[in-house]
């Protein structure tokens, strides 16, 4: 049987990292190669090909960045003699780059993102056995159709579900309420659901800036008119509960809107969706009036990607599109 082939995609990240005496921490070290090249056995598992696109603590990933991980991953997997993709990437945002692909996906052939809490010198990195996981995930047939994933601790998320959860623990990623995809044995992978109603967006270039807004007791309007000013086509509105705001956050949402400003609502719940449950001012009855879009159960993060692609998919989107495509 021919080898499967995968191509590993480095970003930067502490998988990456190593700690330079004179910085006083870990920065950016290593490429996909060098880390690649350092697992045993990968060979074994499939043949390998690698692009370095940043070496980057992922603090500096950007929706640019993310377009161009896109349009190598595209380019990648329309190759019939390559498997899947395995991009390594900064925790902190790994989320974000891995919603954003799974929007854009197109392809049956799965993308696994991974990463690591601790730097490629630290002792017991947990880096190579994540890559030999994610590996073996991007090559197996059981993966075929699952669209995006992060795999870390031997476990896969879908990109919509999962988030960092500990700003320092190696099990760190969890997919609050729902729980993981899968996993990956030293066998086989393991799949014990997929994700559905995945709503694919693909614009044919980023064109719009969208800004979150974090609610806070007691908060006005100040930031969504500086939102607003700043030329933002999109604002995400993060709220408490059932995505209930601050009274006076709410004049500025209807002006927003009123300047074609769309404004989504989420909440800073990790689970659960906004709904317009109450009646009283700030309530998402009050700011469906001023015109919002309710962001579902997504988090501000991904919501915020979520605007961005649809606005540059289509700047002049109707509300009830929108709030379909976050229904
Ligand atoms: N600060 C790092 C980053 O996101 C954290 C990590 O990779 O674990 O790049």
């Amino acid at each position: 049987m021919t080898a499967r082939r995968a191509v590993i995609i480095a970003t930067g990240g502490t998988i990456a990292m190593k700690y330079d005496e004179e910085k006083q921490g870990l920065v950016p070290a290593c490429t996909g190669e060098d880390l690649a090249r350092a697992v045993p056995g990968l060979g074994e598992v499939a043949d390998l090909e690698f692009i370095q696109i940043t070496n980057i603590a992922s603090c500096g990933m950007t929706p640019e960045i993310m377009w161009r991980l896109h349009e190598e991953v595209d380019r990648v997997l329309a190759r019939s003699d390559v498997s899947g993709v395995v991009i390594t990437h900064g925790t902190d945002t790994v989320e974000e780059t891995a919603y954003f692909l799974d929007l854009v996906h197109s392809s049956e052939k799965p993308v696994v993102l991974t990463a690591a809490m601790r730097g490629a010198g630290d002792t017991s990195p947990d880096g190579p056995m994540n890559i030999l996981c994610a590996v073996k995930a991007a090559v197996s047939d059981e993966t075929r159709g699952m669209g995006v994933m992060v795999c870390l601790n031997e476990i896969l998320h879908a990109a919509a579900d999962v988030m960092k959860t500990h700003a320092a623990n190696p099990a760190t990623f969890e997919s609050p309420w729902w729980g993981p995809v899968g996993y990956v044995d030293c066998d086989r992978v393991v799949i014990r659901r997929k994700p559905i109603c995945v709503k694919r967006i693909r614009p044919e270039a980023l064109g719009a800036r969208v800004d979150i807004v974090k609610a806070m007791t007691g908060s006005g309007r100040e930031y969504i008119d500086f939102a607003v000013s700043q030329g933002c086509a999109g604002i995400v509105v993060e709220g408490f509960g059932r995505g209930n705001i601050p009274p006076g956050m709410v004049p500025g949402i209807a002006d927003a809107v009123g300047r074609g400003v769309r404004v989504v609502i989420v909440s800073r719940t990790l689970a659960g969706r906004v709904l317009d449950v109450y009646g009283y001012p700030g309530s998402v009855t009050d700011t469906l009036r001023a015109g919002v879009v309710m962001g579902g159960e997504l988090s501000a993060a991904k919501a915020r990607i979520k605007l961005l692609l649809a606005l540059s998919d289509n700047p002049s989107i109707g509300r009830e599109d929108l709030q379909s495509l976050f229904d």
